[in-house]
């Protein structure tokens, strides 16, 4: 144990640093709209086909067209890649991180499908002619001279696919993962650009030329923002760790404050990506859901040991320097309208559920609000005192339950189930309410579909994911999936118009 404080829940209970100092008004949240985004998706994957057509060059077969065709849509995609992975406020913070990630990820299929297709589509001619022939020039295609750099950018974009599918069971650092990610997706996006401009057919043409530099420009420009910039603005603008609590087994509160004095405005409920000493580099950040208060003075976050990092979590020394990049996400409730507030929190997912309820505490919320806490053993369960101390202050009802319960355990038993649901939204008013789950996977999402049947408006049921790999898909999800189907089919049309435009 190191810090200030030492272990149990009382203690953890506001201090006299954490008092409420000032009341910011809410962070400004930016970003575009789910509709914004995918509509600039498919305007700037388009512009490439569309540069090309106006190129003036007639059109070859119909195979060599949609192979161009795919080309053009790998390469734009494998830019815009680089400015979907979360980190950029500007273009995602509105649509959260959930989000971000899921298209990230399933952008990344579809991408490897055009690449792996882009050479194979050209030879289909010959193929189809004299399957010897074929042969011939798929041999050429990827060993001659003039394509070694489509086959580097090629081979490149189909390790990333692997090394992400294969991350866990390689047991690769995440870090070292997520470097190498970083590089070889800079590797096929330099390549493949520089293949574009030598070889493309249409890359002749001026306007052509400006396109394929300015994705590769924004690109390059993510990564230097993401690694140098804010790399160094963890060193210009430092945080200390002030105190570390232990409160519950494997699960850390640790207080940081920003050196500087400067205010750091936030919603409750987003997160951000954190850093500590001796690396204190965007390399070796670690995403982690705020849970204060904005009113506070400093940043709490309740982290759970996990893995290399966490796992150490509770042993930093105190007045370790931290660099914290922020805030992130859109699992917030000040900007969403409704009457009556839900919160479920599963394990560590009481993280962004604290910071809300501590804001709500903090600001006098008067909207009824009902919160079910999930754990698999008491000793694991966070919050439960100073979540009941709230109802002081709030319209509160509190559910703490337990998978394993000790035998004088007086809360709640079992999984979160429909009939704790209903007993949870007795008396609100189901189609003005609001709720928000944090925890496991298979957690969230049965709460999440359970909630819809029992009348709440599926914009108002909300849930943040810790891990990135999907799990159990919740029928939010499954729409999701279907539109970014729609956009996959989108450019699909848009391949076929270009191939048969002759
Ligand atoms: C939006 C968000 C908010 C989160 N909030 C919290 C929180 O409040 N409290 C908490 O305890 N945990 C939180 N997590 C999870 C936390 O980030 C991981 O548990 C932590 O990064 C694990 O790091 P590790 O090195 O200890 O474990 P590892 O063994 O290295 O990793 C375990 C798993 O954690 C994930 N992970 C590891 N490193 C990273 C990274 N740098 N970036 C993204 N994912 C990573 C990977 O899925 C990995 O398989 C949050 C995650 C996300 C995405």
């Amino acid at each position: 144990m190191t810090g200030q404080a030492g272990t149990g829940e009382n203690q953890a209970i506001d201090t006299a640093r954490n008092a409420p100092g000032r009341a910011p008004p809410d962070a400004p949240l930016i970003g575009l709209s789910g509709r914004a985004l995918a509509l600039g998706y498919v305007v700037i994957v388009a512009l490439g086909l569309a540069l090309a057509v106006a190129a003036g060059i007639p059109p070859d077969h119909s195979w060599g067209e949609a192979a161009t065709a795919l080309g053009i849509i790998a390469l734009a995609m494998m830019a815009l890649q680089f400015l979907s992975s979360g980190r950029f406020r500007g273009l995602t913070g509105r649509i959260g991180i959930d989000r971000s990630i899921a298209f990230h990820r399933w952008a990344a299929r579809i991408l490897l499908i055009a690449v792996v297709l882009h050479p194979l589509l050209y030879t289909v001619p010959t193929f189809m002619a004299d399957p010897a022939r074929g042969f011939d020039r798929l041999g050429m295609m990827f060993l001659g001279e003039r394509a070694r750099t489509g086959l580097i950018a090629w081979l490149a974009v189909i390790a990333i696919v692997l090394l992400a599918v294969l991350r866990d069971r390689l047991r690769m650092p995440y870090e070292a993962w997520r470097g190498l990610h970083a590089l070889l997706g800079a590797v096929a996006l330099g390549f493949g650009t520089a293949h574009a401009l030598a070889v493309g057919t249409y890359a002749g043409a001026v306007p052509m030329q400006i396109y394929w530099y300015a994705l590769a420009g924004a690109a390059l420009a993510s990564l230097v923002v993401v690694h140098v910039w804010r790399g160094l603005s963890f060193r210009r603008d430092p945080w200390r760790l002030v105190s570390t609590v232990q409160k519950a087994r494997g699960l850390w509160e640790l207080t940081f404050h920003r050196i500087n004095g400067r205010p750091f405005p936030y919603r409750a409920g987003q997160f951000v990506w954190l850093a500590t000493a001796p690396r204190r580099h965007t390399l070796f950040d670690h995403p982690f859901s705020i849970a204060s208060s904005p009113r506070e003075r400093d940043l709490r976050l309740i982290i759970k040991e996990a893995g290399d990092y966490t796992g150490r979590i509770g042993a930093l020394p105190r007045d370790t320097l931290a660099g914290i990049d922020g805030p992130h996400g859109a699992f917030t409730a000040t900007d969403k309208d409704a009457d009556a507030i839900l919160l479920l929190a599963g394990g560590v997912g009481i993280a962004p559920i604290m910071g809300l309820l501590r804001d709500f505490a903090h600001a006098g919320e008067t909207r009824p609000i009902r919160v079910i806490v999930a754990a698999g053993t008491a000793d694991r369960l966070v919050g439960r005192a100073e979540i009941e101390a709230m109802r002081d202050k709030l319209d509160l009802n509190a559910w703490f339950v337990l998978d394993s319960p000790p035998d004088d355990w007086d809360g709640e038993t079992g999984i979160v189930d429909e009939a704790l649901l209903k007993r949870a939204l007795e008396g609100l008013p189901l189609a003005r309410t609001l709720s928000m789950a944090c925890g496991p996977t298979a957690f969230m999402t049965s709460t999440a579909d359970t909630l819809i049947d029992l009348g709440l408006d599926r914009d108002n049921v909300h849930y943040e994911r810790f891990d990135y790999d999907e799990g159990a898909l919740s029928r939010l999800d499954i729409a999701q999936r279907w539109r970014f189907r729609a956009l996959g089919a989108a450019l699909l049309v848009g391949t076929l118009a270009f191939a048969l435009r002759g």
